[in-house]
């Protein structure tokens, strides 16, 4: 079995029992720390003297002997904190967050909005009634956007309407990758209008995986923001997103209030079988082509409703 002994200062082996904390064996007698590694077994001794036996004794070796090297990062077994989880004080502090509404609705667009909140501005918003915008009812959704609205409270609100919406999807865009857009783009108008120093951070309603989400802007040649972090149900736990909510939500629900006008008809939320027929009373009465300008025509409405005729 390939060895190596090398003697090394008292605070290198300091630094290397914290290093190994995780891979500490039984010390042998005479001994301050035994550690195990893929790499090799390694024996410190009082003396100084530190023994590294096994497959790779010198790869590991090598971590310590060379002076100028500094101590590598502590090994953590298993513990490994995802850097996109938001800090604790982020939440409490002022930030920015963003939400979108529309998505899983045949008809209407997506609509998207991002928020910057003061810390100071936390205890009104909980008082006029700002929390995640799926348990509140159409009208008390209306409502407290009126209310926010009127605070001084930057923010920015996009819509991708229906024809831009499928436009994008036959080109190859996938949902996920239009979300992505528009929560980035919602998110930098907000940064372009405060003081960055004044934001802790952007948290954003995690819809994907964060290393996708960072793709897509990297196809479109732009960079995630510094201090940008995701959460999955962030309107449960951030003011910020809850209040994003609440403003994309009562754009979806105006947006859906002119296309009904539009269409002569209330048209239904969602994706179910109440769709269907209101997608085949459409294209009955004004033909197939208006669905384009009134739904997300690559759901599977789409097909159920030509099946209705
Ligand atoms: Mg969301």
């Amino acid at each position: 079995m390939p060895q190596q002994v090398h003697v090394l200062p008292p605070d290198t082996i300091e630094n290397m029992k914290t290093y190994y904390t995780n891979a500490l064996k039984t010390t042998p007698q005479g001994a301050i720390f035994r550690a195990k590694t893929a790499n090799a077994v390694i024996t410190a001794y009082k003396s100084g003297k530190v023994l590294f036996q096994g497959k790779e004794p010198a790869a590991e070796a090598e971590k310590w002997t060379n002076a100028n090297t500094k101590v590598p990062k502590r090994q953590e077994k298993n513990v490994q904190q995802p850097p996109y989880t938001p800090p604790d004080t982020l939440l409490t502090g002022n930030h920015v967050g963003s939400d979108e509404a529309g998505t899983g609705d045949y008809f209407g667009p997506i609509t998207t909005a991002a928020v910057f909140i003061k810390k100071d501005q936390t205890d009104l918003l909980k008082e006029l009634g700002v929390k995640d915008s799926k348990n509140l009812s159409d009208e008390s959704i209306r409502k407290i956007a009126n209310d926010i609205l009127k605070l001084d409270m930057p923010y920015s609100l996009l819509v991708l309407r229906n024809d831009k919406y499928n436009n994008l999807q036959q080109q190859g865009w996938s949902q996920g990758k239009m979300k992505t857009m528009l929560h980035h783009h919602a998110v930098t108008n907000v940064l372009s209008k405060i003081d960055p120093t004044a934001s802790e951070g952007i948290l954003i309603d995690q819809f994907c995986e964060v290393p996708v989400y960072k793709r897509y802007i990297a196809a479109e040649n732009e960079r995630l923001p510094a201090k940008t972090y995701f959460m999955t149900k962030a309107e449960n736990y951030s003011i910020a997103v809850a209040a994003a909510s609440i403003i994309a939500r009562t754009s979806f629900l105006k947006e859906m209030d002119q296309l009904s006008k539009k269409a002569g008809f209330t048209l239904p939320k969602g994706a179910s079988g109440k769709v269907d027929e209101a997608a085949a009373r459409i294209i009955k009465s004004k033909g197939r082509g208006v669905l384009n300008s009134c739904a997300k025509t690559h759901f599977a409405n789409t097909k159920k409703a030509l099946h209705l005729l």
